[in-house]
């Protein structure tokens, strides 16, 4: 089997309502979404991460102008020859970022090929299921002013446990003073519920502030606080674990074995978090699922992609091992973006859905398990 093209579709959409998270304002949804051919027929579908800020024209260059040239011809099936091949070639000017989502985008378009050459789901092909539904929790709480936002958020935290969610991470990061108030109101508003919660700050504080924080949420019993200092300050993450009771969660913002070594090597982390679409793809997500294996720490992949990224995800949630086992071990978690996003879930015939159970159900259909809708990707294209 030989690839015969690589094309690259960069779907964007304004949103009608700008949100920010504690980086900035998101004014539009986009998605870098690819698609291969081969000389058998069979088209696979991927997608490279673009988050709020980020223009998914970057990780659309380097495949159409660095990584399609490598693999025009190649054969799909040599899923891990390639991402060596992809990566050695771009390592000088890669690494990191967008670049490694482009890598992403074409690995996880090549493991829907083999699962559609081999009439199996991706999860199968990854060595088995360890589960066919996953929990998901509520990922919201975006805000539309900026701060003073506590009542409106008390509020969106019951609205998410009505729609059946029972786990939920509240984004934090738009001042301590402010976190603080937003986590009274919520913890009022849900008092007598059964929901777990997370939070996110993105990376808002340093260490000082940080702390102070991560003192307050201690009395909250989260299961983790996510991404408290950058991603450049290993020490921070470091020392934020052994002053704080909370678990440490981090990772959306690094990428592939090389990085995710660091964190790990150093005990910064107890949760790692790498996004499918930009850490290597559902081949870097086994390196890393292999190296946090080793280490005893939980994987629970950062999701926010398009119903593309989203199916990719479910697949290696489905072959994850729990970090430690025993007969009622914590298992993995499914982030399942609630926000704004104008044709996430248009994008495939299978979105997201909770079933009665407040559980999302992993399709055993071939490859990642979804079509995707060409009408839709030609509506929303802007390439
Ligand atoms: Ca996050």
């Amino acid at each position: 089997m030989k690839i015969t093209d690589i094309r690259v579709h960069i779907l964007q959409s304004e949103l009608e309502q700008p949100f920010a998270f504690s980086q900035g304002w998101v004014k539009a949804r986009s998605a870098t979404i690819v698609e291969i051919h081969t000389d058998h027929g069979l088209i696979g579908w991927g997608e490279a991460f673009a988050q709020g800020l980020e223009s998914p024209q970057i990780a659309a260059s380097a495949i159409e102008y660095s990584l399609k040239p490598l693999i025009l011809g190649q054969d799909p099936r040599n899923i891990e020859v390639l991402w060596h091949s992809m990566y050695n070639h771009t390592r000088d000017f890669g690494r990191k970022g967008s670049i490694i989502a482009a890598i992403s985008g074409i690995d996880i378009a090549l493991w829907d090929l083999l699962g559609k050459a081999y009439e199996a789901p991706v999860s199968q092909l990854m060595g088995g299921r360890f589960r066919d539904v996953v929990q998901p929790y509520a990922t919201g709480f975006y805000r539309l002013k900026g701060q003073n936002e506590a009542d409106r958020l008390a509020e969106e935290a019951v609205a998410h446990n009505d729609a059946g969610f029972k786990a939920m991470k509240i984004k934090l990061g738009f001042g301590v003073n402010d976190d603080i108030k937003v986590m009274q109101q919520i913890g009022r508003a849900i008092e007598g519920r059964t929901v777990e919660l997370m939070v996110d700050t993105n990376h808002a504080y340093g260490r000082t502030e940080a702390l102070r924080l991560g003192r307050v949420l201690d009395e909250y019993d989260l299961r983790w606080y996510e991404e408290p200092v950058p991603a450049e300050d290993v020490g921070g993450y470091i020392e934020l674990r052994q002053k704080l009771k909370t678990p440490i969660a981090g990772g959306e913002n690094e990428h592939s074995i090389y990085g995710f070594r660091e964190l790990l090597n150093c005990h910064a982390v107890d949760i790692v978090q790498p996004d499918i679409g930009s850490c290597g793809g559902v081949t870097g997500a086994r390196h890393v699922a292999a190296l946090a294996q080793a280490n005893g720490i939980e994987v629970n992949p950062h999701v926010w992609g398009s119903g593309v990224a989203q199916a990719a995800s479910l697949q290696v949630l489905a072959a994850l091992p729990t970090a430690v086992h025993s007969l009622y071990a914590r298992q993995p978690i499914l982030e399942y973006d609630r926000s704004s996003h104008p044709f996430r879930d248009d994008l495939v015939d299978r979105p997201l859905s909770l079933n009665t159970n407040g559980m999302v159900e992993i399709s055993e259909k071939p490859g990642l398990g979804i079509e995707v809708n060409q009408e839709v990707v030609n509506k929303y294209k802007i390439n």
